[in-house]
């Protein structure tokens, strides 16, 4: 016998084509199809109603610890407690792998769409039995409601997913209803986006160089590049806010690659000793072409790669760590050397520096930029270095501001240094003529 799941489905379920065949819940034809009734339902009667769209936090890493048979078991567990929590007027069904929407025609308002939701959560986070063992499991949630009767469903899912969004990167376990300054954000992302993908093909990213220091003799030992970005219309947008919607949206391919190669022109005509240090952000370690892009960006601009530092965060390597260790073991072994960048502030876990191999680790400037007030920092500082120094690793401390700070660095035993008091961010130019004066009289620099 079919199960029953929600209002006139006897008739429904019957047709295959509407059903989930795991769960035994409607599919996504069956959600797209209800709200579409719905919204006709509602042509001359405009009282609002909810849906939703969850999705498990961390279903993944489970499918991978337990094994797709326990994966699947779950997803039925999933299926039966959203089922059972749906009243005679509501509805759930399977849209995705670990998605499922569900509709709420009598919840009128934001606040009682959103409790709903956390009751959801709520029923979902109970331990799920596999064989012997259990599993935990979140979810988050997005809604949206449907006010007019200018919504149509793919608007009204669409806003849902908005919601969901946020909802995922607020953390886990939250539910976020869909708001008109949502609508805002996601314009300005938008539009952002579109200016910065023709700023790419353009050409007009530009790499800053900022200097990095030996603490002790204060000579510069090399430069990280950052990317500087000033738009016709939109003007000057911090890479705090392009890289990430470059990494969302998909452009921070070319545009790593065009910042990249305008970095190692702009370095070739540096004393050979100095090094250049590049960022990559944590899609590029999931991208097993990343190595071969740069290296052919080295060869064709004639930078030796030994000259290379590639800086990556923790959480670079947590998406994917085994496709993150071949990108740097293949890095690595073209002589490019490799810094975790911004240490102590991520998802640190220590196994991380058992597993990869670093040639250099960077403190997060959070920690340096509170030494001088603050116990905890100091000691965090002094345990690194300690650990640095044991396995070996370089170390760069991050956002050095004052003389104070320098001192206590060395005091500690930091080796490199890099911050406002030994210079800005400056573009090539302005860097060539800052070698020009830091090597002055020691060798000709910029042939
Ligand atoms: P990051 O790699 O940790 O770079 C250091 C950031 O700290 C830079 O910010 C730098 O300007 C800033 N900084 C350096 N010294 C000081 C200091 O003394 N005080 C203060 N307050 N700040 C200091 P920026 O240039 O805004 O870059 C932010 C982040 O954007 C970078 O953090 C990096 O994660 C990312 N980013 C920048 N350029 C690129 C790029 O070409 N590719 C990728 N993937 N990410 C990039
Ligand atoms: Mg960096
Ligand atoms: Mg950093």
């Amino acid at each position: 016998m079919q199960p029953s799941f929600g209002f006139d489905e006897t008739r429904e379920n019957t047709d295959l084509a509407f059903t989930d065949p795991l769960t035994g819940l409607g599919n996504h034809r069956r959600f797209f199809d209800k709200v579409d009734r719905l919204i006709s339902d509602r042509a001359d009667d405009p009282a609002p109603f909810t849906v939703g769209i969850i999705d498990l936090d961390g279903f993944k890493p489970i499918n991978d610890l337990f094994g797709h048979k326990a994966g699947d078991d779950i997803l039925i567990q999933v299926g039966m407690r959203l089922r059972a929590a749906m009243d005679g007027h509501s509805a759930v069904t399977r849209i995705g792998a670990d998605e499922f929407a569900f509709l709420y025609p009598m919840v009128f308002s934001e606040d009682a769409a959103a409790e709903r939701a956390r009751m959801l959560i709520e029923v979902l986070s109970a331990p799920y039995d596999v064989g012997e063992r259990t599993a935990r499991l979140s979810a988050s949630v997005g809604c949206s409601l449907f006010y007019s009767g200018d919504e149509t469903t793919e608007i009204l899912v669409n806003k849902a997913e908005t919601a969901l969004y946020h909802a995922k990167r607020s953390g886990r376990g939250r539910v976020v209803v869909y708001t008109r300054e949502m609508e805002e954000a996601a314009k300005r992302v938008t539009r952002i986006e579109q200016a910065l993908r023709r700023a790419v093909s353009a050409g007009e990213v530009e790499p800053h160089f900022q200097p990095i220091v030996d603490l002790k003799t204060r000579r510069v030992v090399g430069f990280e590049t950052l990317a500087r970005w000033t738009d016709r219309d939109l003007g000057f947008v911090s890479p705090v806010v392009f890289i990430p919607i470059a990494e969302e949206r998909g452009i921070i391919g070319p545009l790593s690659q065009l910042v990249l190669r305008k970095a190692t022109e702009a370095a070739r005509s540096w004393p050979e000793e100095l090094f250049l240090s590049f960022n990559l952000s944590p899609s590029q370690l999931v991208d097993q072409n990343t190595g071969l892009h740069i290296l052919a960006i080295l060869e064709r601009t004639g930078f030796d790669p030994r000259r290379l530092e590639i800086e990556i965060t923790e959480t670079g390597l947590m998406t994917d760590p085994a496709s993150a260790e071949k990108i740097v073991n293949d890095l690595r072994r073209c002589g490019i050397r490799v810094s975790l960048d911004d240490f102590g502030t991520g998802q640190s876990s220590l196994g991380r520096l058992r597993e990869f191999q670093f040639d250099k680790l960077k403190i997060d400037r959070a920690f340096v930029s509170s030494i001088l007030e603050d116990r905890p920092s100091e000691h965090i500082i002094r345990a690194i270095l300690a650990m640095c120094e044991g396995l070996g690793m370089d170390v760069v401390a991050e956002g050095i501001e004052q003389e104070a700070q320098a001192s206590r660095l060395i005091e500690f035993g930091c080796g490199g240094g890099q911050g406002y008091l030994f210079g800005k961010p400056a573009d090539a130019d302005a860097t060539l003529g800052y070698l020009r004066d830091a090597f002055r009289g020691a060798r000709r620099v910029g042939a």
